[in-house]
């Protein structure tokens, strides 16, 4: 693959790509020189000679983009290995497959039908309807989470790098960019720490910008990285 092919996998690999609400997040847009992909928690943002595929143009999104994106006022390098180190020390968790499976309804007892009671001038009414929980199926859908063996990031987990709070899982996937690029390197280049709703990571010739995560105190930190 062409590096221009492998910032393509990146860039569409920020984008929300089965968010049916907001289709405009499915695929990476264009707007002036510049390529977008975003699933509204990074924004990833590439210069087009930097891309082989030509991407719509949607300005409206792009104006949106051009304004959240700080301007450059650090250049701190974090070494890919280590990063991806530091995130195997903090203990993972059980991960999970989500499997659907039917039950009876709870609500008609899944006899499909239930009574309904109406009071108009202190006189009772019933009549028998379609349940309106299981639609008159007399099953409902629930999904379960079923332990499937592997160990996986702790979702609840977060690192600190210079002042900001991050979801490990999310700088996690600043660590597979950058292995997709076979880049050794991620550059933290905006930073206002506290102040900031967000942090500006460059890798490669892709910018990505990453939202915060705001302190909730019974955080678990797995690690801090001083910028200093
Ligand atoms: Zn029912």
């Amino acid at each position: 693959m062409t590096e221009k092919t492998l910032n393509q996998t990146v860039l569409e690999m920020f984008c929300d790509t089965d968010n049916e609400m907001r289709p405009m997040l499915n695929k990476p847009f264009s707007h002036k020189n510049m390529v977008y992909g975003t699933d509204a928690y990074f924004l990833a943002v590439i210069n087009k000679d930097n891309v082989d595929k030509t991407y719509p143009e949607d300005s409206g999104m792009g104006e949106k983009c051009l304004k959240i994106l700080p301007s450059i006022n650090i250049n701190f390098t974090i070494n890919v290995s280590n990063l991806r180190s530091k995130i195997e020390s903090v203990p993972k968790v059980d991960g999970f497959d989500i499997i659907r499976e039917d039950i009876e309804c709870d609500a008609c007892d899944g006899e499909c039908e239930v009574e309904f009671e109406f009071e108009h001038n202190l006189q009772t009414y019933t009549t028998t309807a379609d349940c309106p929980i299981c639609d008159g199926e007399g099953l409902i859908y629930k999904s379960i989470n079923k332990p499937n063996g592997t160990k996986v990031i702790n979702p609840k987990a977060y690192c600190v790098i210079g002042n900001t709070l991050f979801h490990l899982i999310k700088i996690s996937k600043l660590i597979t960019a950058a292995e997709v690029l076979r880049l050794p390197e991620i550059s933290l280049i905006s930073t206002l720490g506290t102040n900031a709703n967000a942090t500006l990571f460059k890798i490669g010739d892709l910018n990505i910008l990453l939202c915060n995560c705001s302190p909730s105190g019974s955080d678990l930190i797995g690690f801090t990285i001083d910028i200093n």
